[in-house]
């Protein structure tokens, strides 16, 4: 594997960053998750862009353009040989001193590496995940707006440690006013009647890619959807329920804190959208 590191491109076992890299220190630094599908960088623009607000929102400036980045993603694929696998862009503050302060790194650090993907088990497709929601609340957005997509992840890391503590594989984080905001890694629908519902952007879930293209395929479909808040018994009495992604892509829910989900298995409309997904991703994305 080769791994890109400021422009240049290391054997994995050569692939590293000091140890006074703020990214590592503090988590003073912002990620995307990409994924590759048939020769082609799946909404390559669209993280691209994310990662550009992640940025704007840290006040860290990508020593690259937009143009340049889509390049160096496309470029570490290309030399990778990827066809199909994830992508993880990883840009850092840099290296810096021991204490907080950001003015003493003088240049953001980016790295590329382009592997294959860790799917969860076929049977959680099949069969649909068993989740609960935990106590740690989604970060507030006058603390760490939950929009930017940070190497700080430790709030959806403890909501991970309890979702598998309950014995499950995910987690669903409200926020602080006790509406459903996410999960650790995935956003939320539910479907009831012929409507399809997530929560809005401002209930302090990642803006996600996955979540954007289902609303479309969606709306394209001719189903309503809408953005509304969500309480846990909004959850419990939905007739669908699936998680969104760029890893997971469509992941169907058949029980929430021990209520069963509609009939128990994944449901029509979730296995028709996991459909289109998958066929929309199999015929567009940024050539590699
Ligand atoms: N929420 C969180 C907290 C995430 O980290 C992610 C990405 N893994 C998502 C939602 C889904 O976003 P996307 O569809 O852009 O991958």
């Amino acid at each position: 594997m080769k791994i890109y590191i400021d422009g240049k491109y290391y054997s994995e076992q050569n692939a590293k960053i000091s140890v006074f890299d703020h990214g590592l220190l503090y988590g003073d630094g912002i990620f995307e998750g990409i994924r590759a599908y048939n020769g082609r960088v799946f909404k390559l623009k669209e993280h691209i862009d994310r990662l550009f607000y992640s940025a704007k929102a840290i006040l860290l400036t990508i020593p690259l353009t937009h143009a340049e980045m889509i390049r160096a993603v496309v470029d570490t694929c290309r030399r990778n040989k990827l066809r199909n696998g994830y992508i993880r862009l990883v840009v850092t503050r840099g290296v810096g001193t021991l204490g907080l302060n950001p003015n003493k790194c003088k240049r953001p650090s980016v790295i590329i590496i382009a592997d294959k993907i860790q799917l969860y088990p076929a049977e959680y497709y099949e069969r649909g995940l068993e989740i609960i929601t935990v106590p740690t609340v989604r970060n507030l957005h006058s603390a760490l707006n939950p929009a930017i997509k940070s190497l700080n992840y430790l709030n959806n890391i403890l909501a991970k440690i309890e979702a598998n503590n309950g014995g499950c594989e995910e987690a669903i984080m409200l926020n602080a006013q006790g509406f459903v905001a996410e999960c650790t890694g995935d956003n939320l629908f539910v479907v009831k009647g012929d409507r399809l519902v997530t929560p809005p952007l401002t209930s302090g879930a990642l803006y996600g890619i996955t979540r954007g293209v289902v609303i479309q395929l969606a709306q394209r479909a001719g189903m309503s959807v809408a953005e509304t808040d969500l309480t846990r018994y909004d959850l419990f009495n939905a007739d669908e329920c699936f998680l969104t992604g760029t890893g997971a892509e469509l992941i169907p829910v058949v029980k929430i804190d021990g209520r069963v989900i509609g009939s128990g298995k994944p449901g029509p409309i979730t296995k028709s959208l996991v459909q289109k997904y998958h066929e929309l991703t199999q015929v567009s994305g940024e050539p590699i």
